[in-house]
């Protein structure tokens, strides 16, 4: 049983082939692909495929560049404009009925904008929050730069139920943040070719570890599209390091998945 806590299966590059990108994650012994929602768009695209695919699970979320597309002029790249009070609206609506597993992806980032920009995605990044406390629901967060802010927002909100995708701050940070908060990482494919994500993986309490993928991003072999089917890999090495087999690895991290997201 293996699981992709994080992909993009709303991305245009899986429009043509994604039955065959599902297919192939089944094969490889996937139980469960979260698929994370961005903006509205993908929000709404999430549900549908959720339907369409019982291996899919959604998550909806609002994007932390996303959340502040109101500020065009401090985004080095074009996002499209949206209502973001009625898009949180929405993802409370679809939380309070049972419809998602999680929030995310949401957060904050500090790599493309500048701290002009923090205060409002933190306003974003808050409200999320609070639907995922009031529903019981748990976050997926990127985070870039911004790791100790995060946390501390999570923190002072009393949010256990947190899932830290494609962590890239200290390793101590998020060990003693898995330790001191219960908070877990999911590490994605690209691990077999990154230094921090293999330490994350020698280091991290054992019940907060889970795979992901960030699929059509960071693929294991560098110019390549990535897939859900990639996480076999991360588990392999999961297994290296620990001195686990890969049956226990990938065993334990379904059991933190199942936890985690109440399912099962
Ligand atoms: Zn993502």
């Amino acid at each position: 049983m293996y699981v992709d806590v994080h992909s993009h299966l709303t991305h245009k590059d899986f429009a043509s082939d994604l039955d065959q990108v599902v297919k192939r994650a089944s094969e490889a012994g996937l139980s469960a692909i979260i698929v994370n929602g961005l903006e509205p768009e993908s929000n709404r695209k999430i549900l549908q495929l959720a339907e369409q695919y019982p291996i899919i699970k959604p998550a909806l979320g609002i994007y932390p560049i996303d959340a502040i597309n109101h500020l065009a002029d401090q985004i080095p790249f074009p996002v499209k404009a949206f209502d973001v009070d009625q898009e949180i609206a929405f993802i409370e609506t679809q939380a309070r009925a049972g419809n998602i597993i999680a929030i995310g992806e949401c957060g904050l980032d500090g790599h493309w904008v500048g701290p002009e920009t923090f205060a409002a995605q933190e306003r974003v990044f808050e409200a999320l929050i609070d639907i995922a406390v009031q529903c019981d629901l748990p976050l997926i967060i990127h985070t870039r730069k911004l790791e100790e802010r995060s946390m501390e927002i999570l923190a002072a909100h009393k949010v256990t139920r947190v899932d830290f995708h494609c962590y890239g701050g200290k390793t101590k940070l998020a060990v003693d943040a898995a330790e001191k908060y219960g908070w877990s990482f999911s590490i994605p494919a690209n691990s077999n070719r990154d230094g921090a994500f293999q330490k994350l993986l020698r280091n991290l309490p054992p019940d907060m570890i889970l795979t992901e993928t960030d699929c059509p991003y960071l693929p294991p072999e560098k110019g390549t599209r990535n897939e859900p089917r990639n996480v076999v890999g991360t588990i392999g090495l999961l297994a290296e390091y620990r001195g686990w087999t890969v049956e226990e690895a990938a065993e334990r991290v379904w059991k933190n998945y199942q936890r985690l997201f109440k399912q099962g």
